[in-house]
């Protein structure tokens, strides 16, 4: 009997195991990487063709049922079963290709978890529901752009290898699926900049991919954390705080600018595609209460920050508070991606804001 909720559809056309092994091109010297073995039919596959394949496996019975498949054959030394979930595995084992007839539900930890590995696979093919599929592969403006498109695209190349039938699995799931093939970038190709920065600054424009990055990276919750990421930053590299960039006429322009791109960003109310992608890859950050404050609200309280920048702050908390909502309407502006939205941004314009804001000392993780 097999257990919907570990997302058990096992493949019952060996001619769809066998095309998955193939599109990773093994070398017999290759360390394989399979999450969810199941019973083990695309498993015994690939331990024909490489040196090893490391299958984990959440579920002990089809642990048992996948070892006892190649029992007494000479299969068996190359196969190694760790029991448990991938995900919550503090590092996935190093390796030279990842396969997996994905369980659905950690689609997108999985892939994550994959391009953040410091050392990826040279080669992942994975299978998944079909929606999912289509938004590893979107591009700037299509409806299904989001952050992972971004960060698959920006970590890997990412190519559509065919389309599987409900049809071949038992039991059939509710939707069809779609078979990728990753390549991530690996050694000196792979981008020399930390996955969580990256990541990080992706999860502030995309939680409301339809709003401005001005809007976004004005939320107050971001806001919160820049703050604190700044004097972390400022601590650890010996940075005094420079409290004469909260100059009035810094903050002042900050303000007037703002007013501008409020009013335009109103313009758009649309966020349900940001909902989703919550829902699929992340908890959702907090809402910006600030964000559907009637304009005339909005402009009294720009006023009142161009009022207080003015005055002496008596508290110095709020002072770098000050410095480094200035420092990012600078890096926003400067870039000219201020009144930009996530889903028209293709990875350069993202590549571009996040060097600026790391010149100002801005970090996201
Ligand atoms: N590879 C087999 C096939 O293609 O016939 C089975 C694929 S089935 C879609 C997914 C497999 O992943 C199941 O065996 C399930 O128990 C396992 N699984 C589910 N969640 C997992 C997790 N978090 N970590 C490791 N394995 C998991």
């Amino acid at each position: 009997k097999f257990d919907k909720d570990y997302g058990q559809h096992i493949l019952k056309n060996p001619g769809i195991s066998d095309a998955i092994v193939d599109k990773a091109f093994l070398k017999p010297t290759d360390v394989v990487v399979e999450v969810g073995p199941g019973t083990g039919n695309i498993t015994v596959r690939a331990l024909e063709k490489a040196k090893k394949v490391i299958a984990i496996e959440l579920d002990p019975r089809m642990g048992a049922e996948v070892t006892k498949r190649v029992q007494g054959t000479p299969l068996a030394k190359k196969l190694e079963v760790i029991l448990g979930d991938v995900i919550k595995m503090p590092e996935m084992p190093p390796c030279d290709a990842l396969i997996s007839n994905t369980p659905y539900q950690i689609s997108s930890p999985l892939i994550f978890k994959m391009l953040a590995m410091p050392n990826p696979p040279r080669v992942a093919v994975l299978m998944f529901q079909r929606e999912f599929a289509k938004r590893l592969v979107a591009r700037p403006g299509d409806a299904l752009y989001s952050r992972l498109s971004v960060n698959v695209n920006f970590w890997a190349t990412c190519k559509h290898i065919m389309k599987v039938g409900k049809q071949n699995f038992k039991p059939p799931p509710k939707v069809e699926s779609d078979v990728v093939r990753i390549e991530p970038l690996i050694g000196s190709a792979r981008p020399n900049i930390a996955f969580e920065e990256f990541d990080g600054l992706l999860r502030i424009a995309f939680n409301r991919k339809n709003k401005t990055l001005y809007a976004g990276f004005n939320q107050k919750e971001v806001l919160n954390m820049c703050e604190r990421n700044y004097k972390v930053y400022c601590t650890l590299n010996n940075i005094p705080i420079d409290e004469s960039l909260a100059s009035a006429a810094d903050l002042a322009a900050a303000g007037a600018s703002n007013d501008a791109m409020d009013v335009e960003m109103d313009e758009d109310d649309n966020d349900n595609d940001d909902n989703e992608e919550n829902n699929d890859d992340d908890e959702a950050m907090e809402e910006d209460e600030d964000e559907d404050m009637p304009v005339f609200f909005k402009e009294q309280n720009d006023a009142n920050a161009a009022k207080d920048a003015k005055t002496p702050s008596k508290n110095p908390k709020s002072k770098v508070a000050l410095i480094v909502k200035a420092k990012l309407n600078k890096v926003l502006t400067s870039t000219g991606l201020a009144d930009k939205r996530a889903r028209q941004c293709d990875q350069n314009d993202f590549l571009k804001l996040l060097l600026a804001f790391h010149e100002e000392g801005i970090h996201f993780s």
